[in-house]
Parts: structure tokens; sequence; C-alpha cells
């Protein structure tokens, strides 16, 4: 794969020993973005330049390195690929670093904190994803509070130990497990919610730290960097009056493995005939079903209602608590491992990352 990053800066062996070692990666994303004159619209700008904005970033107590995307996107171009090349980034930069701030568009954060959480198996250091509503440059903008917290939460430690050791997000005051949350607003600074688990860490007058909240992985297990993601999968929100055409059509699609079907409140879904026929075949056939709600907090549980009661029968995963944006990524993931059919449903309606209660 061609090289998508420039390096930039001193040499990591420039690097104090005794202050925590950062690495910030720049994907793209408002935070970096500048007015284009002609269109009025925001595009991505050059990360250097951007750099020579926060000078405040000298003041910490931290080495701070940094590393960008060749060509920053909008998150709205994120894909797979761009996903394994971050992944590969932190594999390379594993042992220099004590922890990793990824700049991202705030569109697509969840998804991404999603693949990398399970793209990074076994991970021991903070990686923290961050951006803002408003370019840096902007007057008031929310990038530099979002930046320099997120640089320091990836670098507090404790008895020489990392703090966090998970894929987290951090914007407006609190930090959140990555797999958990949802962008909820295009307006607010406050752009990030994680209704199903509390925020891990907020930021006041003091870091205040949760530390019950936070994953507890092994630390003698190595980290393990996946780099296959199969994107044969699909997402499908019911609605009342979806018709069978549509319904057909998704399961009909060619290749197609795995379908995260967004159901009503607590798991349901029609119990016409039609429908119930057609995710059977689908089963039949070799197709994972995965059940997780619409609702943005609360979780599928299946056999509440006869509404859900049917899809149990059917063999349909239950994704309990698990958001859209994990769901479809750990599918991703899971695919991507070769995992066998057999096994796919156990594994899927277990926790591997925090991801569901
Ligand atoms: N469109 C932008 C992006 O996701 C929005 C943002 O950065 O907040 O890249």
């Amino acid at each position: 794969m061609q090289r998508k990053y420039l390096e930039f800066k001193k040499k990591e062996k420039n690097l104090s020993s005794t202050k925590s070692k950062i690495l910030l990666v720049y994907t793209g994303g408002t935070i970096g973005m500048v007015k284009d004159y002609n269109s009025g619209a925001l595009k991505a700008f050059n990360f250097k330049k951007l750099l020579k904005n926060i000078p405040e970033l000298n003041q910490l107590d931290c080495d701070v390195k940094s590393i960008s995307f060749k060509e920053p996107i909008d998150s709205s171009d994120i894909n797979t690929a761009h996903w394994i090349h971050i992944a590969e980034i932190i594999e390379k930069y594993y042992r220099v670093y004590d922890g990793f701030v990824i700049l991202h568009g705030s569109d697509t954060m969840s998804y991404t904190a999603s693949a990398l959480s399970f793209l990074l198996e076994n991970l021991n250091k903070p990686v923290i994803l961050t951006g803002s509503q408003l370019p840096i440059g902007d007057l008031r903008t929310d990038a530099k509070e979002n930046l320099i917290t997120a640089i320091q939460i990836a670098s507090l430690k404790e008895r020489d130990r990392s703090v966090v050791r998970e894929v987290g997000l951090y914007f407006e005051y609190k930090l959140y497990r990555g797999n958990r949350t949802t962008k909820i607003n295009a307006e607010h600074f406050q752009a990030f919610a994680s209704r199903n688990y509390p925020h891990m860490m907020e930021s006041g007058v003091h870091l205040n730290v949760q530390k019950e909240y936070l994953l507890k992985p092994n630390n003698r297990k190595k980290c393990i960097v996946h780099k296959q993601l199969d994107t044969n999968v699909a997402i499908l929100k019911l609605f009342p009056g979806i018709t069978e055409n549509v319904l057909e059509s998704v399961l009909n699609t060619k290749e197609l493995k795995v379908l995260v079907l967004e159901t009503y409140g607590s798991g349901n879904a029609p119990t016409e005939a039609w429908f119930l026929n057609a995710l059977k075949n689908a089963v039949k056939k070799g197709m994972h079903i995965i059940n997780v709600t619409q609702c943005s907090g609360g979780g599928v549980i299946m056999g509440q209602y006869e509404t859900s009661e049917q899809l149990k029968k059917l063999q349909i995963i239950n994704g309990k608590d698990i958001t859209t944006e994990a769901a479809i990524t750990k599918a991703m993931y899971m695919l991507g491992t070769g995992i066998s059919d057999k096994l796919f449903k156990t594994i899927f309606e277990t926790s591997l990352r925090g991801e569901m209660s």
C-alpha cells in the first residue's frame, strides 16, 4: 500500500527519557481545515501550518512528535484502508511512544474509534481520538482544549504505567470509551454521547479519572495488530412501511455476509410472514444477521416481546447494547479474522473490547 503519511520534526532519539512520549497522528477533519475563499467551504489544511497555531504544545510536560496523512481527509472519506493504515502507524511506533493521539474529523470518529479498538488486540497504551467542531484557527474554536487535554490524557501515568490502556475518544471535557460513542450533534461542541457506558474521565479544574470504568488489559499479553477487515457487511434501519423489495434486495446483495439490522426499541421487528421468511432464508444461506436497536440508549432484549421472540428463534444474533458503529466494525473485524460461521454468533455476543455490557 502506498505510504500515506509523512514524518517530520526531530528523530525519536531526541526524545527525553523521563517525560511521556506522545505521537500525534493527523488524519484530517475540521480541526485542521481552512476556508476556501472561492467557495466558502472548509477543506483540509497543511498540518505543519496547523501546529504553528498551537504554541501551547511546547508548554506541555511531555514530548510530542507528529506525523500526518500526506493528504489529510474529511472523515467522510475514511475507509477501511485508512483504519489499517492508522493501526500500522501505531504498530510501527508502539515501542517508541507512551501514547497516541489521533486527530480525526468528528463525522466518522466513532466508527474509526470502534474499528481501531478491534484492530488493536491487547492494547496496553492509550490511543485517544479527538477533533473539533470549529477549525483551530477560529476565534471560538473548541480545538485547542480538545487537543491539549487529549495529549495530557495520553501522557497520564501511574506507577510508570499508562492510566488509559484502550482506545478512547476525548471531546468537550469528556473521555469516552471509543467503541461506545456515537456522534449526536452537528452543532453543539458536545458532539458525542456514550449512552450505554459512563465516561471515563472528565476535565474540569482537575482531570477527574473514573478508574473503575477503564479497561484493565493484561499487560503481559503482547499487542497484536490485525490488518484485515472484510467489508461485505451492511446496515439496514427498519421503518414502518419497509417493503419486501427493499429487504430482499439488501439480503440478496452479492457477497454480503453480515447484516446489522437496526430494529425498534428493545430489539423488536415486524412479525409479518414475508419479513420473517426473508430473514429465515438468509440465515439458512449462511448470512449473519445482528439485532441492534435504533434507540440511542438501552439495548436489545431478545424475547422480551413477541416481536423479538421470533428473531431469537431464527438465530438472529443479539447485539445487546452495542452501538451500530461498533457492531459494523466488529463484524468487519471478525470476518477479517476468518472466524468460522459456527463460532460467529457466540463470539459476536461476547464483549471483546468492552463494546457491550
Ligand atoms: N466533516 C468534518 C469531518 O468529519 C467534520 C469534523 O471534523 O468535525 O472531517
